[in-house]
Protein backbone atom coordinates (compact mmCIF):
# COMPACT_ATOMS: atom_id res chain seq x y z
CA UNK A 1 0.00 0.00 0.00
CA UNK A 2 1.76 3.11 -0.85
CA UNK A 3 -0.05 6.02 1.11
CA UNK A 4 0.99 9.11 1.94
CA UNK A 5 -0.02 12.38 3.24
CA UNK A 6 -3.84 13.23 2.10
CA UNK A 7 -4.98 17.12 3.03
CA UNK A 8 -8.85 16.09 3.56
CA UNK A 9 -9.28 19.91 2.61
CA UNK A 10 -7.82 19.77 -0.66
CA UNK A 11 -9.62 16.99 -1.99
CA UNK A 12 -12.56 18.25 -0.77
CA UNK A 13 -12.51 21.41 -3.17
CA UNK A 14 -10.73 19.35 -5.95
CA UNK A 15 -13.55 17.06 -6.36
CA UNK A 16 -16.17 19.73 -5.90
CA UNK A 17 -14.46 21.47 -8.57
CA UNK A 18 -14.58 19.10 -11.06
CA UNK A 19 -18.34 18.47 -10.56
CA UNK A 20 -20.13 21.75 -9.26
CA UNK A 21 -20.84 22.99 -13.23
CA UNK A 22 -23.31 19.86 -13.72
CA UNK A 23 -26.94 20.74 -13.90
CA UNK A 24 -27.29 18.62 -10.62
CA UNK A 25 -25.69 21.23 -8.28
CA UNK A 26 -27.79 24.09 -10.33
CA UNK A 27 -30.23 24.50 -6.99
CA UNK A 28 -28.52 23.53 -4.31
CA UNK A 29 -26.32 25.76 -2.35
CA UNK A 30 -23.04 23.63 -1.07
CA UNK A 31 -21.81 25.14 2.06
CA UNK A 32 -18.18 24.13 2.98
CA UNK A 33 -17.82 24.16 7.01
CA UNK A 34 -13.51 23.23 6.57
CA UNK A 35 -11.28 23.18 9.86
CA UNK A 36 -7.86 25.03 9.17
CA UNK A 37 -6.49 22.81 12.06
CA UNK A 38 -7.20 19.64 9.60
CA UNK A 39 -4.06 17.58 10.17
CA UNK A 40 -2.90 15.58 7.24
CA UNK A 41 -3.39 11.87 7.73
CA UNK A 42 -1.94 8.76 5.98
CA UNK A 43 -4.06 7.70 3.27
CA UNK A 44 -4.63 6.87 -0.65
CA UNK A 45 -5.16 9.71 -2.28
CA UNK A 46 -7.10 8.47 -4.97
CA UNK A 47 -9.54 6.50 -3.07
CA UNK A 48 -10.32 9.25 -0.82
CA UNK A 49 -11.53 11.41 -3.64
CA UNK A 50 -13.89 8.57 -4.81
CA UNK A 51 -15.15 8.86 -1.34
CA UNK A 52 -15.65 12.22 -1.36
CA UNK A 53 -17.45 12.20 -4.83
CA UNK A 54 -19.23 9.25 -3.68
CA UNK A 55 -20.97 11.09 -0.83
CA UNK A 56 -21.44 14.50 -2.50
CA UNK A 57 -23.13 12.74 -5.60
CA UNK A 58 -25.40 10.66 -3.34
CA UNK A 59 -26.46 13.94 -1.37
CA UNK A 60 -26.89 15.72 -4.69
CA UNK A 61 -29.07 13.01 -6.18
CA UNK A 62 -30.66 13.14 -3.02
CA UNK A 63 -32.26 16.72 -3.64
CA UNK A 64 -35.24 17.31 -6.03
CA UNK A 65 -35.53 20.89 -6.60
CA UNK A 66 -34.05 23.26 -4.20
CA UNK A 67 -31.83 22.28 -1.33
CA UNK A 68 -28.29 22.63 0.83
CA UNK A 69 -25.24 20.15 1.27
CA UNK A 70 -23.25 21.17 4.01
CA UNK A 71 -19.87 19.52 3.35
CA UNK A 72 -17.77 19.77 6.82
CA UNK A 73 -14.38 18.71 8.49
CA UNK A 74 -13.51 18.75 12.21
CA UNK A 75 -9.85 17.73 13.94
CA UNK A 76 -11.05 15.52 16.99
CA UNK A 77 -7.88 15.12 19.91
CA UNK A 78 -9.70 12.44 21.67
CA UNK A 79 -9.13 9.15 21.27
CA UNK A 80 -10.64 7.34 18.23
CA UNK A 81 -11.95 4.39 20.11
CA UNK A 82 -11.53 2.16 23.06
CA UNK A 83 -7.99 0.79 22.96
CA UNK A 84 -7.22 3.57 20.06
CA UNK A 85 -5.97 6.64 21.31
CA UNK A 86 -5.36 8.66 18.16
CA UNK A 87 -6.62 11.67 17.49
CA UNK A 88 -8.92 11.58 14.88
CA UNK A 89 -10.70 13.42 11.45
CA UNK A 90 -14.46 13.62 11.16
CA UNK A 91 -15.95 14.33 8.25
CA UNK A 92 -19.79 15.01 7.27
CA UNK A 93 -21.75 15.42 3.97
CA UNK A 94 -25.17 16.32 5.25
CA UNK A 95 -27.89 16.97 2.89
CA UNK A 96 -31.84 18.52 2.68
CA UNK A 97 -32.93 15.52 0.43
CA UNK A 98 -35.54 13.09 0.47
CA UNK A 99 -33.83 11.07 3.13
CA UNK A 100 -33.95 7.19 3.49
CA UNK A 101 -36.59 4.98 4.97
CA UNK A 102 -36.26 3.01 8.07
CA UNK A 103 -36.20 -0.28 6.41
CA UNK A 104 -33.42 0.51 4.08
CA UNK A 105 -31.13 2.49 6.52
CA UNK A 106 -28.87 -1.75 7.35
CA UNK A 107 -28.75 -1.82 3.36
CA UNK A 108 -27.38 0.97 1.83
CA UNK A 109 -24.17 -0.29 2.47
CA UNK A 110 -24.49 -3.46 0.47
CA UNK A 111 -23.35 -3.74 -2.82
CA UNK A 112 -25.81 -3.38 -6.12
CA UNK A 113 -28.68 -1.97 -3.46
CA UNK A 114 -29.73 1.05 -5.26
CA UNK A 115 -33.15 2.68 -4.90
CA UNK A 116 -32.49 4.48 -8.40
CA UNK A 117 -33.84 3.89 -12.05
CA UNK A 118 -32.32 1.27 -13.64
CA UNK A 119 -28.98 2.89 -15.37
CA UNK A 120 -28.77 5.70 -12.89
CA UNK A 121 -27.17 3.83 -10.02
CA UNK A 122 -25.06 0.72 -9.75
CA UNK A 123 -25.52 0.57 -5.75
CA UNK A 124 -21.64 0.47 -5.42
CA UNK A 125 -20.77 3.54 -4.15
CA UNK A 126 -21.08 3.18 -0.30
CA UNK A 127 -19.78 -0.20 -0.11
CA UNK A 128 -16.59 1.00 -1.55
CA UNK A 129 -16.75 3.68 0.12
CA UNK A 130 -17.15 1.87 3.72
CA UNK A 131 -14.39 -0.64 2.31
CA UNK A 132 -11.76 2.36 1.57
CA UNK A 133 -13.28 3.88 4.64
CA UNK A 134 -12.38 0.39 6.74
CA UNK A 135 -8.81 0.20 4.86
CA UNK A 136 -8.15 3.46 6.15
CA UNK A 137 -8.88 2.12 9.88
CA UNK A 138 -12.24 4.44 9.92
CA UNK A 139 -15.74 4.32 10.46
CA UNK A 140 -18.64 5.81 8.58
CA UNK A 141 -22.30 5.77 9.68
CA UNK A 142 -25.21 7.34 8.96
CA UNK A 143 -28.72 9.70 10.11
CA UNK A 144 -31.34 9.96 8.03
CA UNK A 145 -35.09 11.35 8.55
CA UNK A 146 -36.84 10.41 5.92
CA UNK A 147 -38.85 13.56 4.20
CA UNK A 148 -35.73 15.65 5.92
CA UNK A 149 -32.68 14.70 4.94
CA UNK A 150 -29.59 12.51 5.56
CA UNK A 151 -26.17 12.81 6.86
CA UNK A 152 -22.79 10.46 6.53
CA UNK A 153 -20.09 11.09 9.29
CA UNK A 154 -16.92 9.23 7.97
CA UNK A 155 -14.13 9.16 11.04
CA UNK A 156 -10.03 8.32 10.33
CA UNK A 157 -7.58 8.01 12.80
CA UNK A 158 -4.57 10.38 12.72
CA UNK A 159 -1.26 9.07 13.12
CA UNK A 160 0.55 12.11 13.90
CA UNK A 161 3.90 10.84 14.49
CA UNK A 162 4.02 10.04 10.42
CA UNK A 163 2.32 13.25 9.42
P1 LIG B 1 -26.21 4.36 -5.93
O1 LIG B 1 -25.89 5.81 -5.68
O2 LIG B 1 -25.60 3.86 -7.19
O3 LIG B 1 -27.66 4.04 -5.80
P2 LIG B 1 -24.86 3.95 -3.39
O4 LIG B 1 -24.18 2.75 -2.82
O5 LIG B 1 -24.07 5.19 -3.53
O6 LIG B 1 -25.48 3.51 -4.78
O7 LIG B 1 -26.14 4.27 -2.50
C1 LIG B 1 -27.07 3.22 -2.23
C2 LIG B 1 -28.44 3.76 -1.91
O8 LIG B 1 -28.39 4.46 -0.65
C3 LIG B 1 -29.00 4.79 -2.88
O9 LIG B 1 -29.61 4.18 -3.99
C4 LIG B 1 -30.01 5.53 -2.01
O10 LIG B 1 -31.20 4.78 -1.87
C5 LIG B 1 -29.33 5.52 -0.65
N1 LIG B 1 -28.61 6.78 -0.40
C6 LIG B 1 -27.28 6.99 -0.46
N2 LIG B 1 -26.96 8.26 -0.16
C7 LIG B 1 -28.14 8.89 0.11
C8 LIG B 1 -28.50 10.22 0.50
N3 LIG B 1 -27.57 11.18 0.68
N4 LIG B 1 -29.82 10.49 0.69
C9 LIG B 1 -30.76 9.53 0.52
N5 LIG B 1 -30.49 8.27 0.16
C10 LIG B 1 -29.20 7.94 -0.04
MG1 LIG C 1 -23.98 6.54 -5.18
Amino acid sequence: KAYSPVDLNEVIREMYSMIEDHRMFREINVVFNLSNELPHFMGDKGQIEQIVLNLLINAAEAIEGPGTILVSTEYKEGPFSLGDRRSFIRFTVEDTGHGIPEDLKNKIFEPFFTTKQRGKGTGLGLSITRGIVQRHGGKISCESQEGRGTKFTIEIPVNLSKT
